[in-house]
């Protein structure tokens, strides 16, 4: 009798695909090209801003000193714009005309703003309003000063972060290498969205929303197209997949006799595992390893990743947020694991099998919980449930029955 193999866990299967992952090396790029990359290195501010003590606002430069009360008047002398600095001296009872961004000129300390003084159309400047010592000036390093570590290593570059790291004088970043996540689709019957098909074809549709997520994760996704079920179709598309670190193929997972992936890898050296996973949707999961070729060196000697996803549609897409993500997390530098929140079952759900399930579910924000319905159809080929889904609710194996109102784990799938 053959020998039921016990099904692995979503857990257990992860540590497998994690282990002896480590951080891609790093590679420079314009600041332009840097938003939404990881930074690979600590950034240090290569210069002091402002770099000079800067009025904030429009008026007169004065001494704090000089100021005897509402009525005094002062000596215009000049005037100073952002751009234009003042040079000349500034003498008791002397100001200088300053507009925002304007180095404070020497022998003054304080912005008398225009609001606050009268002019008499010459050089005489009446104070209506006596500001405060210092009032209205930027000292230079308010911001940062040269040499201080503004941005860690590890970060995902942030629309802030780049305008800070540009005013940090840096024209360019070290940021992590994007992991090359080559796709392969396989079956008969697949054909692209917008083409003729037959009758008992279908399009395919898994590799542009596993594509759209490894890219969202900060992975360069490389769509090797639609390989037909037979081992000269997928020996090609491996070879086109020399580069990837991570060779993802969607669809031929099982052990039908159109599923052929387990057969290709074997026979290229990929010391594979075929898991029967417990988890719902997606049972059937390849992972294994394969050397490194021609990416050595960027690779850093890590060796090229296969991951063999179900071809279901929901399936896959599951499947790469548990697995794919966490990889790419761990490629880029990140924390791997995926964060669950914390949420509140909306209705009763009934009691768990041994696969840990992942339900395709609403959410709803209400007294301050959020609030999960799961769908009542969760066959892993309904994509538009997946595209309705707000989250995965995550049930454990097996989980007794829950009740509306009983706390429950998602993963979110929108921002
Ligand atoms: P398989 O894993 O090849 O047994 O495929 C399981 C189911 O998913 C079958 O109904 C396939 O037609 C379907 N399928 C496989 N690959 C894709 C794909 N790329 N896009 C949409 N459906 C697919
Ligand atoms: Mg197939």
């Amino acid at each position: 009798m053959p020998v039921r193999q016990p099904l692995l866990s979503v857990a257990d299967a992860l540590t497998r695909i994690l282990a002896g992952v480590a951080p891609l090396p790093a590679q420079t790029v314009p600041l332009s090209e840097a938003h939404g990359r990881v930074l690979a290195s600590p950034l240090k501010a290569l210069r002091t801003q402002p770099p000079f003590a800067a009025s904030a606002m429009d008026g007169y430069a004065v001494l704090h000193a000089d100021l005897q009360g509402v009525g005094t008047v002062l000596n215009k002398v000049g005037e100073a714009a952002a751009g234009h600095a003042y040079i000349g001296s500034v003498g008791s009872g002397d100001c200088v005309r300053i507009f925002t961004g304007a180095p404070l000129p020497q022998g003054t300390d304080t912005v008398l703003i225009q609001e606050d003084a009268e002019t008499d159309g010459g050089s005489g400047v009446t104070v209506s309003e006596v500001p405060d010592k210092g009032r209205y000036v930027r000292p230079a390093g308010l911001d940062f000063a040269e040499g201080d570590t503004l941005l860690e290593a590890n970060r995902v570059l942030s629309a802030a972060d780049v305008s800070l790291a540009a005013a940090m004088d840096h024209a360019a970043l070290p940021v992590r290498r994007k992991p090359i996540v080559a796709l392969i689709s396989t079956g008969d019957e697949l054909v692209p969205p917008g083409t003729p098909r037959r009758a008992d074809q279908i399009v395919t549709s898994n590799n542009f929303g596993v594509a759209a997520l490894v890219e969202e994760a900060g992975g360069f996704a490389l769509d090797l197209g639609i390989a037909a079920d037979t081992h000269a179709a997928l020996a090609d598309a491996f070879d086109r997949a020399e580069n990837a670190d991570i060779v993802i193929t969607l669809g031929g997972a099982s052990v039908g006799d159109h599923d052929l992936v387990q057969d290709a890898l074997t026979a290229r050296g990929v010391g594979l595992g075929f898991w029967k996973l417990a988890m719902r949707p997606g049972k059937p999961v390849m992972f294994g390893t394969g050397t490194t070729t021609g990416n050595e060196t960027a690779n850093e000697g890590q060796p090229k990743r296969y991951l063999g996803l179900p071809g279901n549609p929901v399936s896959s897409l599951v499947c790469t947020h548990i697995f794919v993500l966490p990889l790419l997390r761990a490629l880029l530098g990140q924390p791997a694991a995926t964060v669950l929140q914390d949420a509140v079952l909306a209705v009763d759900v009934p009691q768990n099998d041994q696969r840990e399930e992942y339900m395709r579910a609403s959410l709803e924000l209400r007294d301050g919980a959020l609030h999960i319905t799961p769908f009542a159809r969760q066959d892993s080929s309904i994509l538009s449930g997946m595209a309705k889904a707000d989250c995965l609710m995550v049930r454990p194996a097996h989980s007794p029955p829950m009740r509306a109102g009983d706390p429950c784990k998602i993963v979110p799938l929108r921002g």
